[in-house]
């Protein structure tokens, strides 16, 4: 290696001050209306914005928008975006696709109704469909992958009798209670820092391991105590951590062996083919919970459930699941949101849209790859299907706490800033992009151009 590319290799951090302060200076200087939406609504909103998370955004105050899409966003400043946020997956359909709008206007427009407590004949479609993709038999629906995971932790304790959850360290599974929990710096569990008033301590509640150590999963399902495994095929809310190879199947056989059900939640590796990483990976799970990009951002969540899991639900009659039994929603199976779903499934979420978003998720992938080994900078990206996500860390993070160590505020602040200001959209809270139908080749391609130029000013 030359002594100019060994120089290249490590950032130097008073540089990168200096860049985002210039960042910061000029997103500020592009975005007068949104910050002035934002300190208006600092009068009527907690935190200035309609979910606290949305304060998030790097730069100070949050981006407002004003129209959207297919892949483009257009701020209330008057500039444009390609998205590939695409509203961390609600959005992976591209915004307001054509077909779901004729859907929408269709059921709000043309017959009328909304919500009734009546079932309209699109669930049962929208259950078939599932069907196929998932490999699941029957399926239920709510309006977030927050209740849909919600319900099943609910319904897999409840058959199984047994108290315990499972799930992984640094995982997320929407806002559910037995979830907030970690492995600890002491390897011990511990409620997550932060955790908002919870109920009990989720230590009590749930068990906790490290993603990709079978032998710790092993000894924690030993004792049969646990109702049930809630798991993202590969991580993907604590930067994308994929399994390594054999994992999952290693997954299966324990949770068989100690009748532990298995839930994969594919909210967001949906992202790995049309049916998800479940049908990509060939996996085997009692039980699938899925939201977000159903209805291509028309609230809905589902469910679906292997015959004996059904069957075992069903059986059961010491559960009330119909009445105040702690499974609810009125607005759950709406018929909105059964159209929209039925119509992103039938025409937007297609096998054939999938190859698309695919091809250009890898074409993604190689542009950042490239560039990384041009300037020898020592990040690594990780690709599910149509999502991709580099990470400022020479190695891809086995489990979620190396992935957590790994995180560089500095670096991913500036690099989101750098990308918003020269039009281009990432997820929020980390460096991830998705690819939807309407993304192109050109769009990925001014994604590589800018983000070259990025790494050109970091490590020149
Ligand atoms: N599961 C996973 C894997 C998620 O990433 C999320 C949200 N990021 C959820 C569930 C919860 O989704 P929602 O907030 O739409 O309920």
């Amino acid at each position: 290696m030359s002594p100019v590319m060994q120089s290249l290799r490590s950032v130097d951090r008073t540089h990168v001050d200096t860049l985002l302060e210039r960042e910061r200076a000029s997103y500020a200087a592009l975005h007068p209306r949104s910050r002035e939406l934002f300190a208006e609504a600092r009068e009527t909103l907690l935190a200035g914005v309609p979910m606290s998370w949305m304060a998030i955004w790097s730069g100070g105050f949050p981006l407002y928008f004003d129209k959207a899409g297919g892949n483009r966003i257009l701020d209330v400043d008057g500039h444009a975006y390609i998205d590939f946020c695409l509203g961390d997956t609600g959005s992976m359909t591209g915004h307001s696709p054509e077909p779901v709008m004729q859907a929408v206007r269709e059921r709000i427009e043309t017959k009328g109704g909304i919500t009734a407590m009546l079932p309209t004949a699109d669930a049962a479609a929208v259950g078939a469909d599932l069907q196929r993709r998932f490999g699941l038999p029957l399926w239920q629906f709510t309006l977030s992958a927050t209740d849909a995971n919600r319900f099943v932790l609910r319904m897999c304790r409840q058959i199984q009798k047994r108290d315990k959850i499972l799930v992984f360290s640094r995982c997320y599974h929407g806002s559910v209670d037995e979830t907030v929990v970690i492995v600890g710096a002491d390897g011990r569990p511990q409620s997550k820092p932060g955790n908002v008033g919870p109920a009990v301590d989720p230590t009590q509640t749930t068990r906790v391991v490290e993603f990709n150590d079978t032998e710790t999963l092993r000894a924690a399902l030993e004792p049969r105590d646990v109702a049930c495994l809630l798991m993202e095929p590969a991580m993907t809310n604590i930067g994308i951590v994929p399994p390594e190879p054999g994992f999952l199947q290693t997954v299966e056989e324990l949770c068989s062996q100690t009748d532990t059900l298995l839930i994969y939640d594919e909210t967001h590796t949906f992202s790995g083919g049309w049916g998800g990483c479940v049908e990509a990976w060939g996996l085997k799970p009692d039980i699938v919970t899925i939201g977000k990009a159903l209805g291509s951002g028309i609230p809905i969540g589902a469910y679906g459930l292997s015959a004996e899991v059904a069957e075992r639900i069903l059986a059961d009659a010491e559960s009330d699941l119909v009445d105040q039994g702690g499974i609810g929603g009125t607005l759950a199976g709406n018929a909105l949101s059964m159209a929209a779903a039925r119509a992103t499934l039938e025409h937007v979420l297609t096998k054939e849209n999938f190859a698309h978003m695919l091809a250009l998720a890898t074409r993604y992938r190689e542009g950042v790859e490239q560039t990384l080994a041009e300037f020898e900078v020592p990040w690594t990206i990780v690709q599910v299907g149509a999502r991709a996500e580099y990470r400022f860390t020479p190695t891809v993070p086995r489990n979620g706490s190396e992935s957590a160590a790994a995180h560089d505020a500095g670096l991913d602040e500036f690099m989101h800033l750098y990308t918003l200001n020269r039009g281009i959209l990432m997820t929020p809270f980390h460096n991830m992009a998705l690819m939807c139908p309407a993304t192109s080749e050109a769009d990925v391609d001014r994604h590589t151009e800018v983000f070259r130029d990025a790494i050109v000013e970091l490590y020149t």
